[in-house]
């Protein structure tokens, strides 16, 4: 593994649980951990930010090793949940609070406010107190105060999880605008696959204290290495594949056998997955076809979600809403083209 600006391996031990990860992050990226409550995701961000006893492991970042370096010395930042900003203070006091702790002279202080308050268009509220915010004001004051100390990484702790989905919406795509316009590098920690794969650059996917896959969402959405993370992205379907009498594949679905024309793969148990996207509903004119009954339908409002089932085999597909005319009961021709079908190389889970 060749060393990156930002190298991180570390490990935490608790009776039940053991953190073991290692990763690197480019700088200036927004790299997100993802991954279900309890996989460990607050210990991996407190271990890099100082915060946990008896750490092991290696923090480097541009060469200089930071695992055993106290918490205040280390000049990363951390927004937490609730932002944990002063609410009896103002947005200038907030802000200036880091510099303030560190005894910057007065004049730096305010230069250095006065800038973040133009960068994070907070000018017109700097008098009121944090109180008197709305929630995206609360972030954008949340983001000013960590960065105007120049962290060399910023720490984002599920910094939406408290707000409702609209605002929550928003106020990610506000995140991803200021980062990407003033290029801090960024650990963001959820356990929401649609914040992730809509904020990062990179992403990592974690399972009980280890990271199974990091790359772009794209490759983690497309190209999962193993059913955990190819379900936790988002719905799948999974086929299995037989050889036939000459040695090319063949889809097994339910107890039928439907042609896949390639040659079957070595490997142990192959199998292949779709997405609910990537199968057509009147889908006789596809390279792969078979015939299904169609069990179940919900309007989702910008799709319909349906179920069908071929030969026994349960198939989940996501059609858009003016293309479906079926009901439920109704016999319908599921198509796949067959590049949409990934490997799945993996088959622990
Ligand atoms: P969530 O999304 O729910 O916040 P998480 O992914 O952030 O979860 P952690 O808070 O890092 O998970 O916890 C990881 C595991 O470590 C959990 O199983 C938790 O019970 C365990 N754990 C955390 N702190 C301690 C501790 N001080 N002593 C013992 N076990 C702990």
């Amino acid at each position: 593994m060749t060393q990156s600006d930002y190298y991180f391996k570390l490990y935490k031990q608790y009776p039940e649980f053991t953190l073991d990860v290692e990763f690197q992050i480019k700088p200036g990226e927004f790299f997100s951990l993802l991954g279900p409550s309890g996989c460990g995701k607050t210990t991996l961000l407190r271990l890099v930010a100082g915060l946990e006893e008896n750490p092991s492991g290696s923090i480097r970042i541009n060469g200089e090793e930071l695992i055993f370096v106290p918490p205040a010395a280390r000049q990363i930042g951390m927004v937490f949940q609730d932002y944990a900003l002063f609410p009896h203070l103002s947005v200038v006091e907030n802000i200036a609070y880091g510099l303030k702790a560190r005894r910057f002279p007065g004049e730096e202080i305010g230069r250095k406010v006065q800038k973040m308050l133009e960068l994070f268009e907070l000018s017109s509220f700097k008098d009121r107190t944090v109180q008197q915010l709305s929630g995206g004001e609360k972030q954008r004051v949340a983001l000013a105060r960590s960065l105007i100390t120049e962290p060399r990484i910023l720490l984002l702790d599920e910094p939406f999880s408290a707000l409702d989905y609209n605002l929550r919406a928003r106020l990610r795509r506000e995140l991803r605008d200021y980062q990407k316009r003033l290029g801090f590098t960024t650990i963001f920690v959820t356990h929401q696959q649609e914040e992730a794969l809509m904020l990062s650059d990179r992403m990592g996917l974690m399972e009980r204290g280890r990271l199974w896959q990091i790359g772009t969402p794209e490759e983690l959405y497309q190209h999962p290495m193993n059913r955990f993370v190819a379900e936790f992205l988002g719905e799948a379907n999974f086929i299995p594949v037989v050889p036939s009498g000459d040695n090319k594949a063949q889809l097994l679905i339910g107890e039928y056998r439907v042609p896949y024309p390639i040659p079957y793969p070595n490997g142990p148990m192959p199998q292949v997955m779709i997405r609910p996207e990537d199968i057509a509903v009147n889908g006789a004119a596809f390279p792969i076809s078979f015939s299904a009954r169609l069990v179940r339908m919900d309007y989702m409002g910008h799709m319909r979600r349906l179920e069908a089932e071929a030969n026994g085999k349960r198939f989940i597909i996501y059609s858009h809403p003016s293309h479906c005319h079926q009901d439920i009961g109704d016999e319908v021709v599921l198509g796949i083209s067959p590049e949409r079908l990934q490997w799945i190389p993996d088959a622990t889970d």
